[in-house]
C-alpha cells in the first residue's frame, strides 16, 4: 500500500495559516524512539511562521525507544546515539509524557481534540513469523523477545529460559549476530554494560557451549554488517566455527564482491577466519585450553542452511532440520534435497521484525506498517487521512540503521508542513487539557524531569554496585537498568510530583 511516486515538498519558510495565528500548531507524536525524536526535532528546526507546541508519548515511563529495548547492551557506540536524542529533549520545547499507552489510555478521538497532528513513530518490535513446524515448541523463540529480555523491557518477564548447551539462531541480520554474540559471550563480560541484574544472573548460570548461526544463502549475501561481523571475534574464550563446503559464490556474488566495498570486506573477513582456523587446526590448536580458565565456547556460522522443521521431544526443542541450499547465479538460493539435522535444544529466529497494528488506525499485514503515501497515513481506500502522519519502522518497515529514520522523518514533516491549511483543527488546544485528561483517566504518566531522575538513579545503582572481578579485572558498572515498569513510574513519579511536568 506504501506508494513512493510524489516528490515530498520542501520543509522551509511555511508561512502561518489563520488557525494558528493566535495559538501554537500543536503536534502530538506517538513513540519517544529515535524516529519520534527526530520527527520533533525537524519539525521544530523547520523555518516557519507560527508557534509550535509538540508533546511526544511513549508506552513506556522512559525515552528512546529501540535504543534502550533493541540495540544491544554491549554496543556503546549505537548505544551513544542517546546523548544525541537526549539534547534534544532536554532543550525545554518538547513535552514528554512517558508510561502513556496509546490506544489504551489516550484514543484517536481524543488526540485529535487536542492535537492539529499525530504523527505515528512506534517502530516495531515483534518478531516476524516463521511457518515451519515444530516452531511452537518450547524453546523456540524470536529473537526480537530475547533482546527485549536482555534489553530489560518492562512487559517480558524476568527469567528466560538458558538451559540449552547446543543453540541455533536463524537468520544472517545484524539482530541474528546480536543475539548469537549474547548467548555465547561469558556473562562476566557483559557486566561493562547497563545489563540488569536479573539478566546478568541468568546468562551467568547458563551452560551453553555452542551457538550455531544460520544463514539461508551464501557469504556474500548476508545481511549483517562489516562491523558487527568482526565484533563477533572480540567475545573472549569464544571461538568462531566456519565450514569450507558453506563457501560458495555464484556470480552475482562475484559482482557484489567487485561492486560493493561491504560485501567485499565482510567475505575477506570471513574467508581470512577460515584460514586461520584451518591453520590452528594444523597447528593441533584448535580447542586450546583458555587462559581465564573459563570453558571454551563456540559460535558457529553456517550458510546455505533453509530451516524446515524445529524437531521436538516431549513438547520440548530437540534439533532443527534444513535443506541444504545452492546459489541459483543472481544471488538467491534453492533447495539440493540434501536434508540436515543438528541437534540443539534451543532456537531463535531472527529473521527480522515486523510491527503491530495500532487501534484505529489502518494496517497492512503483509507488511507490518501503517498505510502511508510518504508518511501521509492513508485509509482503506488509499485515500489520505487527514492530519495523520507516520515515521520510522511503522511507516516503511524494519529495515535500516537508525540514521535513516532521519531522512523519514525529514519527508514526514515535509508534508506535514505543507499540509498546514488541511489540518483539522483541534477543538481544545490548551496545553493543560492532556495532563489534565491523564490524571482524569488515573493513568500514572511520566515526564523528561522523571527520566532524569530514572537516568540518574539507574547510575546510581551502577556507581553503588561493588567491582566485580572478571578476567579483565574488577569491572565498575556505570548503570544499572530498572526493568520494571512500577519502579521505573515510582523512581520517575518522586521527580513528578517534586517538579511537575515540564510545559
Ligand atoms: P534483516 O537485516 O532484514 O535480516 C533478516 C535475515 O533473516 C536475513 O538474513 C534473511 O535472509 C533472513 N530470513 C528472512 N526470512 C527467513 C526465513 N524464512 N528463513 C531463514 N532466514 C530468513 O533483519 P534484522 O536482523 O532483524 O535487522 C533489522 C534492521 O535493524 C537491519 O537494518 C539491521 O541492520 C538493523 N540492526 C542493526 C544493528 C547493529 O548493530 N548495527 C543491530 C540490530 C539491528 P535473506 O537475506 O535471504 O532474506
Amino acid at each position: 500500500m506504501t506508494e513512493k511516486n510524489t516528490q515530498a515538498p520542501a520543509a522551509t519558510s511555511v508561512p502561518a495559516p489563520a488557525a494558528f495565528a493566535s495559538r501554537p500548531l500543536r503536534v502530538a507524536i506517538i513513540g519517544a524512539g529515535p524516529a519520534g525524536v527526530y520527527a520533533a526535532d525537524i519539525l521544530t528546526k523547520a523555518e516557519r511562521g507560527f508557534e509550535l507546541a509538540i508533546d511526544l508519548f511513549d508506552r513506556y515511563p522512559a525515552p528512546y525507544g529501540l535504543i534502550r529495548y533493541g540495540v544491544a547492551p554491549d554496543h556503546p557506540r549505537i548505544k551513544g546515539i542517546v546523548k544525541a536524542l537526549h539534547k534534544v529533549l532536554d532543550r525545554g520545547d518538547i513535552r514528554f509524557f512517558g508510561n502513556v499507552d496509546y490506544g489504551t489510555d489516550l484514543g484517536i478521538a481524543e488526540l485529535r481534540e487536542h492535537y492539529d497532528a499525530v504523527i505515528f513513530a512506534t517502530g516495531a518490535i515483534n518478531d516476524a513469523d516463521l511457518n515451519i513446524p515444530g516452531i511452537e515448541l518450547e524453546g523456540s523463540h524470536g529473537g526480537a523477545d530475547f533482546v527485549s529480555w536482555y534489553d530489560g523491557h518492562p512487559d517480558v518477564p524476568r527469567s528466560w529460559p538458558l538451559e540449552a548447551t547446543q543453540v541455533a539462531v536463524l537468520g544472517n541480520g545484524n539482530v541474528a549476530l546480536d543475539v548469537a554474540r549474547v548467548l555465547s559471550k561469558h556473562a562476566e563480560d557483559l557486566l561493562v554494560t547497563e545489563i540488569p541484574q536479573n539478566v546478568y544472573r541468568g546468562l551467568a548460570a547458563s551452560p551453553v557451549t555452542d551457538v550455531h548461526v544460520f544463514g539461508r544463502r551464501g557469504p556474500a549475501q548476508v545481511k549483517f554488517t562489516p562491523l558487527e561481523l568482526r565484533e563477533l571475534s572480540h567475545s573472549r574464550d569464544v571461538d568462531i566455527v566456519l565450514y569450507p563446503e558453506d563457501f560458495e559464490f555464484d556470480a552475482a556474488s562475484d559482482a557484489a564482491i567487485k561492486t560493493n566495498n561491504q560485501v567485499k570486506t565482510m567475505v575477506g573477513t570471513l574467508a581470512n577466519w577460515l584460514i586461520e582456523q584451518e591453520e590452528r587446526e594444523e597447528r593441533g590448536q584448535a580447542g586450546a585450553a583458555t587462559a581465564s580458565g573459563r570453558p571454551r565456547r563456540r559460535l558457529h556460522l553456517h550458510f546455505l542452511h533453509s530451516p524446515v522443521e524445529v524437531t521436538g521431544t516431549d513438547g520440548k526443542v530437540s534439533g532443527i532440520r534444513f535443506e541444504r541450499q545452492e546459489l541459483d547465479g543472481t544471488g538467491n538460493a534453492r533447495g539440493t534435497g540434501e536434508l540436515v539435522d543438528y541437534p540443539v535444544q534451543a532456537v531463535y529466529r531472527a529473521i527480522g521484525y515486523f510491527g503491530s497494528a495500532l487501534p484505529e488506525i489502518e494496517y497492512d499485514g503483509r507488511t507490518g506498517t501503517v498505510p502511508n503515501l510518504e508518511g501521509k497515513v492513508l485509509d482503506a481506500a488509499g485515500t489520505q487521512v487527514p492530519g495523520l502522519y507516520a515515521t520510522g519502522w511503522i511507516k516503511r518497515g524494519p529495515v535500516g540503521l537508525i540514521g535513516h529514520t532521519k531522512s523519514d522523518a525529514a519527508e514526514t514533516i515535509a508534508h506535514l508542513l505543507a499540509d498546514l491549511n488541511q489540518l483539522p483543527v483541534a477543538a481544545n488546544p490548551a496545553p493543560e487539557a492532556v495532563p489534565a485528561l491523564l490524571e482524569a483517566k488515573g493513568v500514572a504518566y511520566t515526564s523528561w524531569d522523571g527520566w532524569l531522575e530514572l537516568d540518574a538513579h539507574e547510575q546510581g545503582l551502577g556507581a553503588a554496585a561493588a567491582p566485580a572481578p572478571t578476567p579483565a579485572g574488577p569491572v565498575v558498572r556505570e548503570r544499572i537498568k530498572v526493568v520494571d515498569r512500577e519502579e521505573m513510574v515510582a523512581v520517575s513519579r518522586t521527580a513528578e510530583q517534586t517538579a511537575g511536568a515540564r510545559t
